[in-house]
């Protein structure tokens, strides 16, 4: 609204402002820190090999179970928007490393809360940013100091396979640890260049399948398409195929506006229907032409194109996915050719094989492409006895697949179980004896909130958590050695380096500099300004 003022001046008012709450300083902070507890407390549950699941309803009415830290955040649609940062943070992990996607949010969350005293104690939200980052940096640089190195190569690569063993340890396949563990490092290594320490993840294909149980889980040497050749007579098995991938439709070019064609005699249907059907002899004799043997289309086609490529003999797969075509390209070397005009033999991509079989315990079939020529290209195939089952089992396979790639990237380690945050904490309690000022609090306050992991790790494993860390506490000081940790699973020693709980040095950085960053983010905020009635 539009008024003005005794001196004629404009000025305008918006009439929202009445509807808008506000809230600032110190009850801003108060109300973002908990929020961001609230977040941290539901993922505690979920952290380590004992850790429970959560199921998820979409708007759709679609369940999704999960104990994936991101998966959870990302399904959960918060409307606060503290809590969207959390989403992020946990995102940002799982985009970065793939693994540790629940500890980065338990502990930003931590960090908060010990913030809580830090504030009423007096401290000026910077000051405790300031000393949460200097306490970071110690805690980086005694990781750093701590950290072992497993050796590997493409002959032995059992310490990559005891490393995706402990990631998978705490997913829904734990039951097939040993088996599924083996396919990712076997999955990983295929695509990977261990002189550059390059991994191509993209050509890992991961594809799920219902039917079996998750430890009928595969590894196969190529690619699959979850699809069907196009006709039931059309050849199973195709050697030393020649590719064509077609993205246009094996239709006659339909008219982009609205148009009329009167037919009124029989003479102008058969017309008709001679000029479709030579469409389709032209384009089926085009790819017959170019040499190819098997076509695969990323559109659909009717009948009659497809009676043809039957008689022409070129199987043919309808529908095949963009994602897929791409990878197929890659692999076998082939154009993607968007004319029939187009197609040369040139542009076919070769494979040793393609073969359409059942993989399953059901009749559904799908086509396998082997032996491609171009680069290596594995796929795993996920089985399960449900949807949900078998969506989790990919989950879990990820972050195996992450973990192996982390340390072809960087073969450092750090142990898991707690050992490494406790070993941390440790470290910064003493550090800040010898600093002096109020950042001291910062950083006690730091080592006090590493603890959390561990803690969390205890109480999912049904111990009494605070005895249980602060016995490992006392054990490591007296002991400095910084690999015991919480035993989880009753193996009879906080040993992990004889258990073989690790996690990669780069992932757990990655989680302290992240957390860190969204604790000193969320303190930064003083003022919140939201529409009425929403949290
Ligand atoms: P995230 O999503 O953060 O990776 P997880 O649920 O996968 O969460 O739990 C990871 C934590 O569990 C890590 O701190 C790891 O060291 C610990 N962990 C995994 N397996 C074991 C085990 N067998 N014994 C003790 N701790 C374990």
């Amino acid at each position: 609204m539009l008024r003005y003022d005794s001196s004629g001046k404009p000025f305008i008012i918006i009439r929202d402002q009445d509807q808008k709450e506000r809230l600032t300083g110190s009850e801003a902070r108060k109300a973002n820190i908990l929020a961001a507890m609230t977040v941290a407390n539901l993922m505690k549950t979920s952290i380590g090999p004992l850790g429970m699941d959560k199921i998820l309803v979409d708007q759709d009415g679609e369940v999704t179970a999960t104990n994936d830290g991101a998966t959870i955040l990302k399904n959960m649609q918060v409307e606060n928007p503290i809590a969207k940062l959390l989403v992020e943070l946990s995102q940002g992990q799982d985009d970065e490393i793939g693994d540790g996607t629940t500890s980065v949010v338990v502990f930003a969350g931590a960090l908060l809360e010990e913030s809580l005293s830090l504030l009423e104690k007096g401290i000026h939200p910077s000051k405790i940013s300031e000393g949460y980052e200097k306490a970071c940096d110690i805690a980086v640089q005694h990781l750093i100091s701590i950290c072992d190195k497993i050796e590997f190569d493409k002959e032995d690569c059992s310490s990559l396979i005891k490393a995706a063993k402990t990631s998978l340890g705490s997913k829904i396949v734990n039951q097939y640890t040993d088996k599924i563990a083996k396919i990712s490092v076997e999955a990983v290594l295929a695509v990977a260049d261990l002189e550059r320490k390059d991994v191509r993840f993209d050509l890992i294909k991961l594809e799920g399948k219902t039917g079996g149980t998750l430890g009928q889980t595969e590894l196969i040497d190529g690619i699959i398409i979850p699809k069907n050749f196009s006709h039931p007579q059309m050849p199973k098995q195709i050697k030393n195929a020649k590719i064509a991938i077609l993205t246009c439709p094996f239709e006659p070019p339909k008219p982009k506006t609205g148009h009329k064609l009167d037919i009124d005699s029989v003479k102008k249907y058969k017309e008709l229907l001679e000029i479709e059907q030579n469409y389709f002899k032209k384009m089926t004799d085009l790819v017959k032409k170019s040499g190819a043997t098997v076509v695969l289309c990323q559109w659909g086609f009717d009948d009659e194109a497809n009676h043809l490529l039957l008689q022409k003999e070129l199987p043919a797969v309808r529908w095949v996915s963009g994602t897929d075509i791409e990878l197929i390209a890659i692999a076998t070397g082939a154009r993607i050719v968007p004319r029939f005009s187009e197609l040369t033999p040139k542009k076919l991509g070769k494979a040793g094989m393609v073969t359409e079989k059942s993989l399953g315990t059901t009749d559904e079939k799908m086509i396998v492409i082997e032996k491609c020529s171009n680069t290596k290209t594995v796929t795993i195939l996920v089985k399960g006895g449900n949807k949900m089952v078998v969506e989790e089992g990919k989950r879990s396979i990820h972050d195996a697949l992450c973990v192996t790639r982390n340390l072809i990237k960087d073969n450092r380690i750090v142990y898991g179980g707690g050992a490494v945050e406790i070993s941390c904490s440790v470290a910064l309690n003493k550090a800040s004896k010898e600093i002096k000022g109020i950042e001291q609090y910062s950083i006690r306050a730091f080592s006090q909130a590493l603890l959390s992991v561990p803690i969390a790790l205890a109480s999912n494993s049904g111990l009494n958590s605070l005895e249980a860390v602060s016995e490992i506490q006392l054990k490591q000081m007296k002991e400095e050695k910084p690999f015991f940790g919480i035993d989880c699973l009753s193996k009879g020693t906080s040993n992990m380096k004889e258990q073989n709980v690790f996690d990669t040095l780069r992932g757990k950085i990655q989680q302290f500099l992240l957390a860190t960053q969204m604790a000193k983010m969320i303190l930064k905020i003083d003022d919140i300004i939201r529409p009425t009635g929403q949290y």
